[in-house]
């Protein structure tokens, strides 16, 4: 029940104008506090009206009109002095968050997606050992024949790195070597664009990357 209910519920005006302060006789008549009034001329009981000023209401019009307060915080005073509780339900619900990764999942995460691109990278420089390897002494080599010569060992000893179970101080090796495979992954794309295949690659790539 929201605040309203439960005072009107639970509480008359009668109660209210006692606690704070208003005399009732035997008849239930008071001093009127709205107007200036020397014989008791208000009745109070549930409700309460005014035979001198016409002032009329509940519990919670009296202490919202008594204290100058609006409806709802004169309910909630009368809630809170008369110890009632109340549903809050006219506040706002909790957001509802995602659970939030721990670091050690991140790092996780960081470190498969270090592997995802490098394994690509190691795939198309042993590709490119063989296929782009010059056919004479005296051709020129391919940058893409170059490439595979300067980067493979160091590509496959990262990937063996980030296979280790128990990597010594594993989130500075997975920054590291996530430094490098930014450009790795460009570069990737930027191959498979220039091979015209990218289609089906891209496709999965943007998917991974829009989550
Ligand atoms: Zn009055």
């Amino acid at each position: 029940m929201n605040v309203f209910a439960v005072v009107k519920e639970n509480v008359t005006a009668r109660q209210v104008a006692m606690q704070y302060g208003i005399k009732i006789n035997r008849s239930g008549l008071a001093c009127c506090p709205f107007h200036k009034d020397k014989t008791p001329s208000m009745k109070i009981d549930k409700r309460y009206y005014c035979f001198g000023c016409g002032d009329t209401g509940d519990a919670i019009d009296f202490v919202a009109k008594y204290f100058g307060l609006a409806p709802k915080e004169a309910a909630m005073k009368i809630a809170s002095d008369f110890g009632l509780n109340y549903d809050a339900t006219n506040r706002a619900p909790p957001k509802k968050m995602a659970p939030k990764k721990t670091p050690e999942q991140i790092l996780d995460e960081e470190q498969k997606q270090c592997f995802c691109v490098l394994s690509d990278y190691y795939h198309l420089l042993r590709k490119w050992k063989t296929e782009y390897a010059p056919k004479s002494m005296d051709e020129e080599w391919h940058p893409c024949f170059v490439e595979a010569l300067q980067n493979i060992s160091k590509v496959e000893y990262q990937l063996d790195t980030l296979l280790e179970k128990d990597i010594p101080d594993r989130a500075s090796v997975v920054s590291d070597i996530g430094k490098g495979v930014k450009s790795i992954a460009g570069r990737i794309e930027e191959y498979r664009r220039s091979q015209g295949d990218a289609g089906e690659h891209r496709k999965g790539r943007s998917q991974e990357n829009s989550r």
